[in-house]
């Protein structure tokens, strides 16, 4: 290898204007939310990019992610071949703990780095791509039903068949409602999906799926709270819609727990969870062994963090069941991408070019930048 090195890491904490208020059993987004954007810049014409999408509900504060990067990363990445992604990966790991949305930050600048060094896509370097588009899901979780509901059918006159409403945060009664009118005013063929982001009682959540399941959705996601194991393992076992996990899984470690606990059916991969790439292709192996298939899960992410989804779900075929590729699209009120991620009827296009395949707008990042480390 020649003499590639880092010689810089800025990091920008942003705020994301919202065009889409969303509501999830887990908590509200409304007018703005934070994000961190990642530049790291190397001694040769090369620099690669990376964002953090944490949700403090969820996973993390943007604020801690950027002093996680800035203070503890960025001595790391200094001076080092950014093309050894794994060893740095490594290093990070052991020097700083929690921070999964910064690490997958610095992670997919670093892939985007290898990636333009090589001239090839991410996704190659990954072993190449099974598929080059990925089945949009796009969620209902607008507190005004109607205008969700206007939204879906718009969508699905431009291709878009797969739809995820989020339930939990209101009356039961109100979720049956909501899920009788989808059902209603969609065609028959869509494929419909049900979170509740945790929103269940343990102790009565096996009735209220009991009702939801005559709905017939392809799968219902996280009914209970993360740490209610035995819970999320007896619904799995009572109710015939397969059980997905999503905030119950966040590392391959939890995938490997729930295997043993068999707490799902299904499995809901985040980059931002799992800290980057390669530990959620981990989880993905780990569920494929087990017989569970995964979908590609997303928080609030930009078009950088969707662009490193993409890469990852194109080039893991257990990530089967689609994906959530649309916020960058439809929910963030600005566009850092000067290449905006495409989707076509109903599928979110994988970039082809090289790196991550996208080219940041380093002028639409100040715009939002509340806070500038370098
Ligand atoms: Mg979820």
């Amino acid at each position: 290898m020649g003499e590639l090195r880092i010689t810089g890491v800025t990091v920008d904490v942003v705020r994301w204007p919202l065009k889409m208020r969303r509501r999830h059993g887990v908590g509200d987004i409304d007018q703005s939310l934070p994000g961190v954007i990642v530049k790291i810049s190397t001694n040769a014409d090369i620099c690669g990019w990376g964002e953090a999408a944490p949700w403090s509900v969820f996973t993390g504060t943007a604020e801690a992610n950027a002093s996680g990067i800035h203070q503890y990363m960025r001595p790391i990445l200094m001076g080092a071949d950014p093309r050894k992604v794994c060893a740095l990966m490594r290093q990070i790991e052991k020097t700083l703990v929690g921070h999964t949305e910064g690490k997958a930050a610095v992670e997919m600048a670093l892939f985007d780095i290898a990636g333009k060094h090589l001239n090839v896509p991410v996704a190659q370097l990954l072993g190449g791509d099974c598929r080059s588009h990925v089945p949009l899901s796009v969620s209902i979780a607008n507190p005004d039903f109607e205008e969700d509901l206007q939204f879906a059918k718009r969508l699905v006159a431009q291709g878009v068949n797969i739809f995820k409403l989020k339930t939990g945060f209101s009356t039961h009664k109100e979720d049956l409602r909501r899920l009788g009118l989808l059902r209603a005013e969609l065609p028959a063929s869509v494929d419909l999906r049900v979170d509740y982001n945790q929103g269940l009682a343990a102790w009565d959540a096996i009735r209220h799926l009991r009702d939801v399941e005559a709905f017939h959705p392809t799968f219902i996601e996280q009914p209970v709270r993360r740490d209610e194991r035995a819970a999320m393992a007896a619904i799995a076992k009572a109710i015939d819609t397969p059980i997905m996990a999503d905030e119950s899984v966040f590392s391959p470690a939890e995938a490997i727990d729930m295997v043993r606990g068999e707490i799902a059916d299904l499995v809901s991969i985040k980059i931002m969870k799992s800290g980057g790439i390669a530990r959620a292709r981990e989880i993905a192996a780990i569920a494929e062994a087990a017989a569970i298939t995964a979908y590609g899960g997303t928080m609030f992410e930009g078009g950088l963090a969707i662009a490193a989804g993409l890469h990852m779900v194109a080039a893991t075929p257990n990530i089967a069941l689609g994906a959530e590729f649309y916020t960058s699209t439809w929910v963030l009120g600005v566009e850092i991408l000067k290449t905006p991620i495409r989707i076509d009827n109903g599928q979110t296009r994988v970039p082809t070019g090289a790196g991550l395949g996208v080219e940041v707008d380093e002028g639409a990042v100040r715009e939002i930048s509340t806070a500038h480390y370098e």
